[in-house]
């Protein structure tokens, strides 16, 4: 590890790890800074290894990096790549390669990774941000010309001093994990769903914790595990916060773990794995020198300075096992993501990508999800390379080279015609 970098990315999850490929072939000296000890964040560590949407309406609208990493594992686990005109789905993909694959890229591109090490102080000193680094031996203290904040829960731009927008209510976490044990289509959920409400109105079990809404079982039953809890997450941005809800999420475990092995047909059920961290829909997003709105985000605005697409319903968890507030697009309709909701208001040099991007809540609820986190995480690369190498602020670029650096390396921009065809992975020419 160097001193003294172009570009330092706080953050190797989902937008981070996209980020920080794109700013090292940009030709940026960069670091990734991550807390855990693997890239991919909610993707790889949360379980939530299934990206939303490549493709909308029949073309694809989000390429790039993310893309790219995507089609070398599934030639690596030898799955057949999906094509538009089979339709908007998410995409499955293994974690573990997904993350081997992403330290690999990230090397080749000359990007230094530090795992186990999180950002104490972030400050812009006469032009050079200075980071505090907090790593097993102590505090580093690192300089860089421009900073990317691609933690989910903007914890560099809260260091840093800029203003952040919280909200009373926030979505719920999940814990993911995997089951077996059992015989999925041999039980009676019927039954299950009776003796559940039975141990919850007894005070043995939440709704949540065996479910999103209140249905009973079936649908964590029939998903091994996958996606199927609900837990309180307020202040999930801290590491207080944090450490309740990973420990609200193992109780719930818990609970659920014992009631089910109480029921018939699931004596042997059984948790053969639970992620490391709980997942974590929603926390705080930054005050941007834009803010998307759900009106705009529903009406597929192209803005201007519009850096990638963004195709997801709005998608908001609702606490208390009330289910979903969901709502799809209408047909035709997609989306864009503005240059100004990656960029702090009142801030220079620094950007960010990823969940905590200037949204209100509804437009946030569906801006979160993976494909568009890695679109905005190639933009804020590129951007901040292009800063390194000019010294001029992301801001005041002209807009047509940031499009221009995202087009030379692969990624799909608002308004290109090449959006329109079939995607080509390795192996697929
Ligand atoms: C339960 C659940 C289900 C979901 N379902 C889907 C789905 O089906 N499809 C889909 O596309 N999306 C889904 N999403 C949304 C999506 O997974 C996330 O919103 C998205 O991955 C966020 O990407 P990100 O890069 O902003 O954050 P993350 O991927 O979470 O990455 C943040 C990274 O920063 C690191 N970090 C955090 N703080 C610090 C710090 N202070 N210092 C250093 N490193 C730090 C983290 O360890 C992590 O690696 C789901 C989310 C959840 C929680």
């Amino acid at each position: 590890m160097k001193r003294e970098y172009d570009v330092i990315v706080v953050g190797g999850g989902t937008a981070g790890t996209v980020a920080a490929i794109q700013a090292g072939r940009a030709g940026a000296s960069t670091l990734l800074v991550e807390k855990n000890a693997m890239l991919g964040g909610t993707m790889t560590v949360a379980g939530i290894n299934y990206p939303a949407h490549f493709f909308a309406w029949g073309r694809q609208v989000i390429g790039g990096i993310g893309w790219e990493l995507l089609c070398k594992t599934y030639a690596e686990t030898d799955e057949r790549l999906p094509k538009p005109s089979e339709g908007t789905r998410h995409v499955r993909i293994d974690a573990a390669i997904f993350a081997a694959l992403a330290d690999e890229a990230a090397l080749a591109a000359g990007v230094d990774i530090l795992f186990h090490a999180m950002p104490a102080a972030a400050r812009m000193t006469k032009g050079t941000w200075i980071v505090q680094v907090c790593t097993k031996a102590g505090l580093e203290s690192l300089r860089a010309k421009v900073l990317i904040d691609t933690t989910g829960d903007a914890n560099a731009v809260g260091l840093a001093g800029f203003e952040l927008v919280h909200s009373d209510i926030v979505q719920p976490g999940t814990l993911t994990f995997g089951c077996s044990g059992y015989e999925p289509d041999a039980l009676d959920y019927a039954a299950l769903r009776a003796a559940s409400e039975d141990a919850i109105a007894a005070g043995e079990l939440v709704t949540t914790d065996i479910a999103l809404r209140d249905d009973g079982p079936q649908a964590l039953l029939k998903k091994h595990g996958h996606n199927a809890n609900h837990l309180h997450a307020p202040l999930a941005d801290t590491s207080e916060g944090r450490s309740r809800v990973e420990i609200e999420g193992r109780k719930a475990l818990l609970r659920m773990y014992r009631f089910l092995r109480k029921q018939p047909g699931l004596e042997n059920f059984r948790i053969d794995w639970v992620c490391p961290e709980v997942g974590i829909r929603e926390t705080v997003t930054i005050k941007g020198k834009k803010t998307i709105t759900v009106s705009e985000y529903e009406s597929g605005v192209v803005y201007d300075d519009a850096v990638c697409y963004a195709f997801y319903p709005i998608d908001e968890h609702l606490n208390d096992g009330k289910g979903i507030n969901g709502r799809p697009l209408k047909e035709g309709v997609l989306p864009t993501i503005p240059r100004g909701a990656l960029l702090p208001a009142n801030s220079q040099f620094l950007l960010v990508a990823g969940r905590c991007l200037a949204s209100d809540r509804e437009a946030n609820s569906a801006l979160r999800v993976e494909c568009p986190c890695m679109a905005m995480g190639q933009a804020a690369g590129a951007m901040a390379a292009l800063s390194a190498r000019t010294g001029i602020d992301p801001e005041e670029h002209p807009i047509d080279d940031v499009r221009a650096i995202l087009r030379e390396h692969g990624a799909i921009v608002p308004g290109d015609r090449a959006s329109q065809a079939e995607p080509a992975g390795p192996g697929d020419a």
